[in-house]
């Protein structure tokens, strides 16, 4: 060793990237009603979940996840639009992901997200994080009013992944914690060089 490598090392040791864990910061909009919170709540009873902590502050969870064999932190926040808009959740919580939820019962929270991806869209946040648009409440059938093709066309014409899922029912829920760590890992590994 000569005095560099030595201490070339000792940063490898000391900022080696096995010690540096981000945790990734996931957002969910979307009006209220459509399920935000319970679908938060579903994520915690996932088999990807390794823990999970309670004591943060009200509307955030951070879970640790466990998906091909890597651990992953992430910490979902949970903040209804109406109080804070997403203009100001970007730029307080500058998340990783944006998961926008509408309801597939109720056409108004389908504008509301539609509305959501205009905003990222312009913005430029598709291009940087990943944004995943969520039908919810797909157990609801007789009561449905957005066919699953709309929701899949809203999310492709805003470079956005969709899926349709029911909290109430279990129905791609873990899919969609899985996915939302795949978009994140994904993103990730194509930005390093
Ligand atoms: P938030 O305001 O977006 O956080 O919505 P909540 O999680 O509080 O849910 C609003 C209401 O919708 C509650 O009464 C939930 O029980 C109900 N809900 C949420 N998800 C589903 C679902 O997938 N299916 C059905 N049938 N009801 C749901
Ligand atoms: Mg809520």
């Amino acid at each position: 060793y000569n005095d560099e490598e030595y201490e070339d090392e000792l940063t490898m040791r000391e900022f080696g990237f096995e010690d540096i864990k981000v945790k990734y910061r996931v957002v969910l909009l979307g009006e209220s009603g459509v399920g935000k919170s319970a679908l938060v709540r579903q994520f915690m009873t996932s088999e990807y979940i390794n823990t999970y902590d309670m004591s943060l502050e009200y509307g955030e969870r951070e879970v640790s996840v466990l998906l091909d064999s890597k651990e992953s932190d992430l910490v979902f926040i949970d903040h209804p639009c109406v109080e804070m808009s997403v203009e100001n959740s970007l730029a307080t919580y500058e998340p990783h992901a944006c998961v926008v939820v509408y309801s597939v019962t109720d056409r108004r929270s389908f504008e509301f997200a539609s509305e959501i991806l205009r905003y990222l869209w312009q913005e430029g946040t598709t291009h940087e994080r990943s944004v995943i648009l969520v039908g919810n409440k797909c157990d609801l059938a007789r009561a449905r009013v957005i066919s699953s093709q709309e929701g899949k066309q809203l999310a492709t014409n805003h470079d956005s992944k969709f899926i349709e899922t029911s909290s109430g029912i279990q129905h791609n829920v873990d899919e969609l914690l899985v996915g939302v760590l795949k978009q994140i890992r994904l993103r990730e590994a194509a930005s390093i060089p």
